[in-house]
């Protein structure tokens, strides 16, 4: 079923969903499960499988020479989407890029994805890797998540890039994107930022899913902005625990977002890694009752695989 679909049928009621990583390359499938199976006794209407393109590292030969090699860390988002489909009988939302991608590589996933009944697709650009300064597209690839949007809208019109394509079925893909409370870091400011995030909604998005933000009023402001823009989209809060001392600075840094002074301070007092644990806890939950409390659609739980965690919040929530 499509992720709008399941905000129909909740009437109202905030519902709870998930993000997960595909493991580490090497790891069986066994490593979703463990993440998942406790979570899944939260009834999520749906669960989102990130997409990690390959990196470039440096290896030494035994020449002394480095050469650069290209590593997938975290590889099998449509695989694992389809097997956590079948396990838990739960929608799958494989998350797709343009980077790394051609647009025929990304037909040809969108085709996959449509024979093993997945109808859901957050449409991403994916950032820049480590070596370059800027995104790069590939040569006949998509410089933007609009152009994937785009494409994906084709599909679903029956509109295939080969013109003499046989029986084009037309698929039937529900497209979320991602939308930055706190503005996306290469945007010159938040008004271009949600006037490119109404484009991809005018393309054919329909929902969003927010980056993560630890200050409510921000998402507040944000969703008001969209209205105001003329987005009427469902736009989905997405939140994630602080539990780690290091995640004060590291997340900032990665995610481009702004950390309250009051999280900072309850993190850094705690004087154990279970108090700080517990501040992290206290502070989601604190979010999360809030956006309940406004009639949120969603609250869209980054779990970077801490299903502990998460579970925790949902139980003193929901
Ligand atoms: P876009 O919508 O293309 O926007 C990128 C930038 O370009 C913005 O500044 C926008 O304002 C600007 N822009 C858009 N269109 C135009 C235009 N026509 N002309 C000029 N400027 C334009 N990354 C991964 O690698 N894997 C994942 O699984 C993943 N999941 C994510 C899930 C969520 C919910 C979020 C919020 C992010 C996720 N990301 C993921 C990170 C994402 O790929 C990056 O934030 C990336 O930098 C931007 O992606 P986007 O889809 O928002 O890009």
């Amino acid at each position: 079923m499509k992720v709008t679909e399941h905000f129909k049928q909740a009437k109202g009621k905030t519902l709870v969903s998930f993000e997960i990583l595909p493991p580490p390359k090497g790891s069986t499938i066994q490593a979703v499960f463990d993440v998942l199976d406790p979570l899944m006794e939260l009834k999520p209407p749906f669960v989102d499988v990130t997409y990690h393109r390959e990196e470039y590292v440096y290896k030494q030969m035994p020449s002394g020479y480095f050469e650069k090699v290209a590593i997938r860390k975290r590889p099998g988002t449509i695989g694992i989407c389809s097997a956590i489909s079948h396990r838990y009988g739960v929608d799958a939302v494989p998350h797709l890029l343009c980077g790394g991608f051609t647009k025929e590589e990304t037909e040809n996933a969108l085709i996959d994805l449509h024979f093993l009944g997945i109808d859901n697709v957050l449409a991403l650009r994916g950032d820049a890797r480590a070596f370059e300064t800027k995104f790069v597209p590939e040569e006949n690839g998509h410089a933007y998540a609009i152009d994937l949007v785009r494409q994906i809208t084709d599909m679903n019109n029956g509109k295939y890039l080969d013109e003499h394509v046989i029986n084009g079925a037309k698929t039937d893909f529900c497209i979320g994107v991602a939308g930055y409370p706190e503005k996306h870091f290469e945007s010159p400011n938040m008004r271009s930022d949600i006037i490119n995030l109404k484009k991809k909604v005018d393309a054919g998005a329909d929902y969003v899913v927010t980056q993560m933000f630890f200050d409510n009023q921000k998402y507040f402001d944000f969703v008001k902005m969209c209205r105001d823009a003329g987005i009427h989209v469902p736009i989905i809060p997405g939140l994630k625990p602080i539990t780690k001392k290091y995640q004060l600075n590291s997340i900032p840094r990665r995610f481009f977002v702004d950390m309250p002074e009051d999280l900072v301070k309850a993190v850094l007092h705690a004087k154990t890694p279970e108090a700080r644990v517990e501040a992290g806890i206290e502070w989601t939950v604190a979010q999360t009752q809030e956006l309940k409390a406004a009639g949120v659609p969603a609250v869209h739980f980054y779990t970077m695989d801490d299903a502990k965690v998460i579970k925790e919040i949902v139980r003193r929530v929901f």
